[in-house]
C-alpha cells in the first residue's frame, strides 16, 4: 500500500501537515467527530422511523374505521366553521392533540374532529408557531 498523501490537518486554523485526518495534537478531535456523526444519525433514525409508524397508522384499518366514525358524527361537516354557523363540508379528520404529541389518543374519538382544508391549515400553521417559539 502507498502511503496516503499529506494534507492538511482538519482543525479550523491548524494547517499542519498529515496523512491522517487530524495532525498529532489535534488527534483527539476525531472521537468528537465520530460522536457527533453518531448523534446525527440516531436523531435522522428516530426521526424517520417516527415518520413510519405515522404513515403506517394512517393507513390502518383502525384509523380508516375510525376516521368514518367520526366524519359521520360530525355529519360530515366542518366543526369549527359550523360553531361559526357556517354549513361547510369537511375535509379531514383532525386530531385536536396531534400524535406527535400524544400517540395514546390516536384512536380517541373525542381527540378527533372533522376539519375542512382552511381550517386544518391554520390549525397546523398555529400548532408549527407555537412549537417554533
Ligand atoms: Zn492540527
Ligand atoms: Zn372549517
Amino acid at each position: 500500500m502507498p502511503p496516503k498523501p499529506l494534507r492538511k490537518c482538519k482543525s479550523p486554523g491548524c494547517g499542519k501537515l498529515t496523512r491522517e485526518r487530524y495532525c498529532e495534537d489535534h488527534e483527539h478531535l476525531i472521537e468528537k467527530d465520530k460522536r457527533e456523526k453518531w448523534i446525527q444519525y440516531d436523531k435522522t433514525k428516530r426521526y424517520s422511523e417516527e415518520n413510519k409508524s405515522y404513515h403506517a397508522f394512517y393507513k390502518s384499518p383502525q384509523w380508516i374505521g375510525m376516521r368514518e366514525a367520526v366524519k359521520r358524527r360530525d355529519h360530515g361537516l366542518c366543526v369549527k366553521c359550523k360553531s361559526q354557523n357556517r354549513l361547510v363540508p369537511m375535509d379531514v379528520v383532525d386530531h385536536i392533540i396531534p400524535i406527535k404529541e400524544d400517540w395514546s389518543l390516536r384512536l380517541n374519538p373525542e381527540n378527533l374532529q372533522s376539519l375542512c382544508h382552511a381550517c386544518h391549515n391554520l390549525k397546523t400553521a398555529k400548532e408549527k408557531a407555537k412549537r417554533e417559539m
